[in-house]
């Protein structure tokens, strides 16, 4: 209602959420001083109960003085919040996997792709690292999916807690994982999978689980030693990943060094 709010420009500009009151405040300027035809934009709002909605806010210079300075500017207000959840919700669904929260393959894929050629760009190494959990199958048959469930859960937290920021875990499918970390050498992978595998040995299996402690196997690939583009750089940590599982598994191998591929 018209007495709700103080009828200030402070009223509006302390209520805008500090991350985007910057960017609004560029717009509107942008408008004012002619280099834009109109003012909108979309940001969070604090209502006067202290909640942030999201608005599209959009206006205009209505009435300038002699000197073309502006005296006025009529704008309308929307409440899309509703609109901007589901948007939200939609992007989620589209780029994480529902079970564990972590990115899905397709999005895993695309972070691989673009870092493959950013690194190309750069002159960078670009590290990959595949892992499939040991014997899982045992924990559905003992114990049922929905253990399933929760230990794959669990484990796509703790593996997550272990990643760095700057790289990027995800889930291929099934029990199996895949990191990207670009910049990284062969040795800063080994060291990676390493700090996976300890954060496995460190989960509360029987005491919270309440299920035998899990191993993983994992393959390491890098870009360019042992292919220089996303599909066949997962099929060599794929390979190293078989010899891992071969090799009576919880353990790390290398793809193999040959020449690299063109
Ligand atoms: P290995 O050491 O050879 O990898 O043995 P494994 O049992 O882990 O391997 P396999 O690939 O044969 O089986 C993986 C199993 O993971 C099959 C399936 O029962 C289980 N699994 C895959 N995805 C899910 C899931 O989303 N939820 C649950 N509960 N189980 C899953
Ligand atoms: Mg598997
Ligand atoms: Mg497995």
């Amino acid at each position: 209602g018209p007495d709700e709010m103080a009828p200030h420009l402070e009223t509006w500009t302390s209520n805008i959420h500090p991350d985007d009151s910057a960017q609004v405040l560029r717009i509107l300027h942008d408008h004012l001083e002619g280099r834009r035809n109109r003012y909108v934009a979309e940001y969070r709002l604090r209502n006067r109960n202290g909640h942030y909605l999201w608005v599209r806010d959009s206006g205009r210079v209505s009435h300038r003085d002699a000197a073309g300075q502006p005296t006025r500017v009529v704008g309308m207000v929307h409440d899309i919040t509703e609109q901007k959840m589901l948007q939200f919700k939609l992007e989620d669904l589209a780029a994480n996997d529902t079970l564990t929260g972590l990115p899905n393959r397709r999005r895993g894929q695309e972070f691989l792709d673009s870092q493959i050629a950013l690194c190309t760009r750069l002159g960078l190494t670009l590290g990959l690292c595949f892992i499939d959990l040991d014997f899982f199958k045992a924990v559905n048959d003992e114990h049922g999916h929905l253990k399933g469930d929760e230990v794959l859960h669990a484990v796509a937290q703790a593996l997550a807690a272990a990643t760095r920021r700057s790289d990027l875990l995800f889930r291929w499918g099934g029990e199996e994982f895949a990191l990207v970390c670009p910049g990284a050498s062969l040795e800063e992978m080994q060291h990676v999978a390493d700090k996976l595998r300890q954060a496995l040995r460190a989960m509360p299996w029987q005491t919270s689980l309440h299920v035998q402690p899990l191993t993983a196997s994992m393959g390491i690939a890098l870009f360019p030693l042992h292919a220089r583009e996303g599909r066949a750089l997962l099929d060599q940590a794929d390979s190293a990943l078989f010899r891992a599982k071969a090799a009576q598994r919880d353990r790390v191998e290398v793809a193999d060094d040959g020449p690299p591929a063109l």
